[in-house]
């Protein structure tokens, strides 16, 4: 893996960055620990400073995020700098839409989710894209829709219908991009806008994170792209199923460090079942965060998903 250098960001020198940005919504579980764990080491192994930032834009389950981040403690991860929050950012994300605005690039969208879906889509389009509904409204038809009370939602004008990424875990990926959400109707800014952003602003530039985002990749380094910021190294790790084959959760039983030091199960053990799973633990293994990470070796990250049933946990 090739060791950054010094990189610039605005005007100032910003020691290249891995990074960690859970939404405050509920406890993190087992595969959110594991993934934390796995951006840490990737970021630490490399050189990069770590930074951590709450993404809380949508979605906050008052006392979460304290949660979170004592349980990423616990298992051992820190970090540089302090703790980054979207909700104290929205002056920088509207400064991007309207930059963007200034240059032709967004559009205001009227349409309702069902309108998208019951929509014709347009030939070659991938399957969900927007159809363009509101791409090129008259002026008429503009104010008709303002005049019925629909609040606006903002959309990236996109030239392409699809971008590649290159992640150091999956490969080359293409994935369809389409007229994306800059901001939603109701005046929340949108996740891709806001992670691009941020990302550039905390020096980041390794994103590792669950495989479940890798269809985000191609929009945010489209986006990345058109506003001039250089472009992130990607590794989207395999994500943590049940037995069933989904992606773990809540449901699934005692799967955060409360639930499962309430069967007996703590901290130091779950570090001792992720380093396992990841091949750099033996079973039933003390190990620590440290310990962990100089065994760590990015080509050797497991492939697969790793599969449990939480009720063998304990
Ligand atoms: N906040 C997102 C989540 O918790 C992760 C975003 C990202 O890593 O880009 O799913």
């Amino acid at each position: 893996m090739n060791h950054p250098s010094t990189c610039r960001v605005g005007t100032v020198e910003k020691r290249p960055a891995g990074r960690y940005a859970p939404s405050p919504s509920g406890d993190l579980h087992l595969g959110n620990l594991r993934t934390a764990l796995l951006a840490w080491m990737f970021a630490r192994t490399t050189d990069r400073a770590f930074m951590m930032r709450v993404e809380d834009l949508d979605r906050v389950r008052p006392g979460s995020e304290q949660r979170q981040l004592d349980d990423l403690a616990k298992v051992g991860i820190e970090w540089d700098s302090p703790v980054m929050r979207q909700s104290q950012r929205l002056p920088h994300y509207d400064a991007v839409i309207n930059d963007l605005r200034e240059r032709g690039l967004t559009y205001e969208c009227f349409c309702t989710r069902r309108e998208i879906l019951e929509a014709p889509s347009a030939p070659h389009a991938a399957a969900g894209a927007y159809p363009g509904t509101c791409r090129d409204l008259s002026a008429s038809a503009r104010q008709a829709k303002i005049d019925a009370g629909r609040p606006p939602a903002i959309r990236l004008r996109c030239d392409r219908d699809e971008f590649t990424v290159v992640d150091t875990v999956q490969g080359p990926y293409t994935g369809a991009i389409d007229d994306f959400v800059l901001r939603r109707g109701d005046g929340v800014v949108a996740y891709n806008l806001a992670v691009v952003i941020d990302d550039d602003a905390q020096g980041v530039d390794q994103v590792v994170r669950g495989d479940d985002l890798l269809s985000s990749a191609p929009r945010q380094s489209y986006l990345a792209d058109l506003l001039g910021l250089p472009a992130v190294t990607y590794a989207h790790v395999p994500l943590v199923l049940n037995t069933d084959g989904k992606r773990l959760a809540k449901r699934d039983g005692a799967v955060t460090l409360e639930d499962l030091a309430r069967t007996g199960v703590d901290a130091q053990q779950v570090l001792s079942l992720i380093a396992e799973s990841l091949g750099l633990g033996g079973p039933g293994e003390r190990i620590s965060a440290q310990t962990m990470l100089g065994r760590f070796d990015p080509q050797t990250l497991p492939k697969h998903p790793w599969r449990i049933e939480p009720a063998e946990l304990c």
